[in-house]
């Protein structure tokens, strides 16, 4: 695929400055976010060539190659392509997070927003990813699935505390309870202050006396747990499901962090998978072809019966509506398109090949001239997408 521009997709001037980009970037992201745009697969795509025009335009060195070469220039150099959503938000958790004055960010994204750090509560927990294989079948009905993950949990001993009694806390006495040090230092140009995360209580403002015994002081311990998720007809590989707060728990009641449960396809033996559509391989033999005839084939959902046309050449796509995968957020099904192969026996006993040979001398078995041109003609016909 050719990649487009990177100013033309941000839609920015070439001397457009940091500022303008950055504003730029984030009008894209936010519309093409996938929280608001779930199992949408073309805003999937354009919110991952946003996150990777800015990831270039956003860097001066990088931004002096792509304008000085283009994007050959940014080969060999430390560059990122996004195929996963998930990179893109921990890339620009600056954006992401609205660490710059927007609000509306907070209030639209929910996946790669982190929490604020409050000087009252821990430190919050880490997310955790988990891989969920579905088959075919499942995806089609959707599903309701058990997953165990290893996780920190709260520890019951000191409710997650990490004092060992409720008067074992008490305010810090390097930062006085704010979590914070302030350092003012004056130079020529005026005077700085630099504010720093206390070291002592770790910003939390207050520090344990006496830890609790059972986490050592960090309120929470490893476990285990088993949690459903319910996952809906339709999905797709890489899709994800956030589980809020059913990831690890926090620090010291510190908020938990998210599960986040990534969808993994898990190729079928005999169907392919495209779009919302599956695609099935039939093969039948050379009398059904010619005389027709119904045959028995597997769906996503059970067996179902086709009838094969009197003279079904092979190749031919035959259409089963709404056998296909449910869409996902959306009315309807998608299809299931079955491909017509003619079977050539190789095993045959003497009786079948002294027919066959029989057969061979009939008169209409052989084609025409004519019959040969036409087919031949609709074959270049058919070809024509694939070779202009
Ligand atoms: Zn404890
Ligand atoms: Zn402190």
């Amino acid at each position: 695929m050719v990649k487009r521009d990177y100013y033309e997709i941000l839609g920015v001037s070439r001397n457009a400055t940091q500022d303008e980009i950055k504003k730029a970037y984030r009008q894209m992201a936010l519309k093409y976010h996938p929280d608001r745009n779930p199992g949408n697969k073309e805003a999937e795509e354009k919110f991952k060539e946003a996150a990777e025009a800015y990831e270039v335009l956003s860097d001066p060195e990088k931004r002096q190659r792509y304008d000085q070469f283009g994007h050959d220039g940014l080969r060999g150099t430390n560059y990122r392509d996004f195929t996963n959503v998930e990179d893109i938000f921990s890339a620009f958790s600056d954006i992401f997070s609205g660490g710059f004055g927007g609000s509306i960010f907070d209030e639209v994204f929910g996946t790669g927003q982190r929490r604020r750090r409050s000087t009252t509560q821990g430190q919050p927990g880490s997310d955790l990813r988990v891989q969920l294989p579905l088959t075919l079948e499942e995806i089609a009905k959707g599903v309701e699935k058990k997953i165990k993950v290893k996780r920190q949990k709260k520890c019951d001993a000191c409710g997650g505390s990490g004092a060992k009694s409720s008067a074992g806390r008490t305010t810090c006495p390097q930062c006085g309870g704010t979590g914070e040090i302030r350092q003012v230092s004056r130079s020529m140009f005026g005077q700085f202050v630099n504010i720093t995360t206390c070291s002592m209580c770790e910003g939390e403002g207050k520090i344990i006396k006496e830890p609790c015994s059972v986490c050592r002081g960090e309120g929470r311990v490893h476990g285990e747990a088993t949690i459903k998720v319910n996952v809906p007809a339709g999905v797709q590989d890489g899709n994800y499901i956030p589980l809020r707060g059913q990831g690890n728990a926090g620090r010291r009641g510190g908020p938990a962090g998210d599960l986040i449960v990534v969808i993994q396809e898990v190729p079928h033996d005999y169907f392919k998978r495209n779009g919302d559509d599956i695609i099935y391989d039939l093969w039948i033999s050379f009398p059904t072809a010619v005389l027709g005839g119904e045959v028995e084939i597997p769906t996503l959902n059970g067996k179902a019966k086709l009838v094969i046309d009197p003279g079904t050449p092979a190749g031919r796509m035959l259409r089963m509506r709404e056998r296909g995968i449910p869409h996902l957020n959306g009315y309807g099904r998608g299809d299931q398109l079955v491909r017509v192969n003619i079977w050539v026996p190789t095993k045959l006993n003497a009786r079948e090949k002294e027919l066959l040979r029989e057969l061979a001398r009939g008169e209409h078995i052989n084609p025409t001239e004519e019959e040969q041109r036409n087919s031949n003609r609709s074959f270049f016909d058919k070809m024509k997408d694939v070779f202009s």
